[in-house]
């Protein structure tokens, strides 16, 4: 877990640093979507913070817009947060809780003279509002009385008024230069909806604005920090605080949004791909959610590495996939136990190998790290080794098998390819070898083997299915506005390839869902929960080097 020690300083910690208050920070998801990578971010930055200087973060969903959120999501979040490695301080909140105190802070607001109800249709109030270049105007509701304004909102509370009909507005300063101060909205009316949490009890809801700063004042964030499209809300956070007659007064601070290029991180866009059906849903290990991406291979760590690595300030944050690629391949070569997986298999004979004869070959899970064990791998007459490491035709520089060729079989013998076997189509199906029984682990003296190739037993390995995926868009900026048409025109056709006719060393009949494994030469990879009649699925996490770089294969 994040300490301060390994924690890079960012401008963030340097005003906590001179605060010398303590630190309740939250993290306050709207429940509308599954959590994606921009996501982490804030988590890792609001948890982080809390951990590291002995405070709390709460978890607060802001649950003010009942007809997009739901339960699903509310628990695929609690889900996301924990599995990240991160704990809540309390229970779970919810914008909800505080209905009926937000309620009285408005009746407070309307005492002092500083809210009214006001008619003006939704148009109109548009028009009122005026421009950034043009002051707005009052509404001719604006001064309505005291008394007035308490029994209009009372009445809208109780059903009187029809969605639209009036809200209850801020009364701030209709010629402010910032609009967000032109008397805003801050009750509206919402008939019909059943609240996930409050059920009908409202008819009525708070707006975004007025709820954030209040349920942070309530629940006593000394730092409310958030992303800087809501730099210019913070002049209206400080003044319902200022103006109402709260526990204590928490401090906005505003840091820039990841963005990660080939994706996008916007939970409307992540919904519209679900719902239309461009990917299986919200886990799927394409999505830049943090269901996908764990579905995809990625582990707590590397994703919490990532966020520590593109650090927290106020600039641009427009990260390369290369950056959270290079965060897994690192952890999972620490990590990963390496194992054997033929995904395009052709298959071998060695003529000279005994029918019946089974060798168990030991093979270490790790070449570094002896503490990490060894597997036996079978070894027999027939095996399957990759297409791609034999050619008929090869360049000099091909180190693979090639007719009258020598190739070493990792962790086992030296082979001699001999003949090769096609059929009718003149499609190669089989490869006749020899094998060499003095190579075992051992290159005789003066002998050159220059390749060295994976394989699996024919009898003994297991069918698997597995998962290649691609960037899911073919711009680094999909919603960008300089493009045309919308992101959904900017789809990779090849973002999956589903390879279903795989093999897989036998030791990995007992791989469980979200292992993770290194599949020497290939990448790295995890068990998927799909399964097909018990055929392992498994999903490329990543590949060994980075791909990004385009490094051309060698032959
Ligand atoms: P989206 O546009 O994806 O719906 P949001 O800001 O509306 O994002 P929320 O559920 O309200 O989504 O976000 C919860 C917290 O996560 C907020 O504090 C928000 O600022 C932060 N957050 C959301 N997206 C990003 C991002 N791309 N980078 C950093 N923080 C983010
Ligand atoms: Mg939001």
């Amino acid at each position: 877990m994040s300490s301060s020690i390994n924690t890079p300083t960012h401008f963030i910690r340097n005003i906590i640093d001179q605060n010398k208050r303590g630190v309740t920070t939250r993290f306050p998801p709207e429940p509308n979507g599954y959590l994606h990578i921009g996501h982490a971010k804030s988590i890792c930055l609001n948890f982080g913070l809390a951990e590291d200087y002995n405070g709390r973060c709460h978890l607060r969903f802001d649950d003010t817009n009942p007809h997009k959120e739901n339960a699903e999501f509310i628990e695929a979040i609690k889900r996301d947060v924990t599995w990240l490695g991160y704990t809540w301080g309390g229970e779970p909140r919810f914008a909800s809780d505080y209905f009926e105190q937000l309620y009285q802070y408005a009746v407070e607001l309307i005492k002092k003279n500083k809210a009214y109800v006001c008619d003006l249709s939704a148009e109109e109030t548009r028009v009122y509002r005026g421009t950034l270049t043009e002051r707005g105007k009052d509404s001719p509701y604006r001064n309505r009385s005291i008394d007035e304004n308490l029994d209009l909102f009372a009445r809208m509370r109780a059903g009187k008024f029809t969605d639209g009909q009036c809200v209850l507005r801020a009364k701030i300063d209709m010629a402010a230069p910032n609009i967000n101060l032109r008397d805003p909205a801050i009750y509206r009316i919402r008939h019909g909806v059943i609240h996930h949490q409050t059920g009908e009890a409202w008819c009525m809801y708070p707006m975004y604005d007025f709820t954030h700063c209040l349920s942070d004042a309530i629940e006593a964030i000394t730092y409310s920090l958030c992303t800087l499209e809501f730099e210019d809300h913070r002049p209206l956070y400080d003044w319902f605080l200022d103006t109402l007659a709260v526990p204590c007064h928490p401090q906005q601070i505003e840091f820039s949004r990841l963005e990660l290029q080939y994706t996008i991180t916007s939970k409307r866009k992540l919904s519209q791909l679900v719902d239309e059906g461009v990917v299986a849903n919200w886990d799927d290990p394409r999505m830049p959610t943090i269901a996908g991406l764990r579905r995809r291979g990625f582990t707590p760590a590397s994703l919490r590495d990532f966020c520590r690595r593109i650090g927290v300030t106020k600039s641009e944050n427009n990260v390369e996939m290369s950056v959270l690629e290079s965060c897994i391949r690192e952890d999972l070569n620490d990590n990963a136990p390496r194992r054997m997986a033929v995904l395009h298999p052709l298959k071998v004979v060695l003529t000279n190998y005994d029918e019946d004869k089974t060798e168990k070959i030991s093979a270490a899970n790790h070449p570094q790290k002896e503490e990490m064990g060894q597997r036996t791998v079978p070894f027999s007459r027939e095996l399957y080794i990759d297409r791609e490491d034999f050619r008929e035709e090869a360049p000099k520089k091909f180190k693979r098998l090639v007719i009258g060729g020598e190739v070493r079989l990792r962790n086992a013998y030296v082979i001699r390819c001999d003949m090769v076997v096609k059929d009718a189509e003149g499609e190669i199906i089989e490869l006749h070898c020899s094998y060499d029984p003095d190579t075992l682990g051992k290159t005789p003296e003066g002998r050159k083997v220059k390749g060295v190739i994976h394989w699996v037993s024919a009898a003994d390995a297991i069918p698997a299915e597995i998962r290649l995926y691609d960037r899911l868009f073919t711009q680094a900026h999909p919603d960008a506005n300089s493009l045309e048409g919308n992101f959904l025109d900017y789809l990779n056709p090849d973002s999956l390839r589903t390879l279903t006719h795989c093999f897989v060393e036998a030791s990995l009949a007992s791989a469980q869902v979200e292992d993770h494994f290194q599949f020497e030469r290939e990448g790295y990879f995890t068990v998927d929960p799909d399964h097909h009649q018990g055929q392992l699925v498994f999903n490329r996490t990543v590949t060994l080097r980075d791909s990004w770089a385009k490094i051309e294969k060698t032959g």
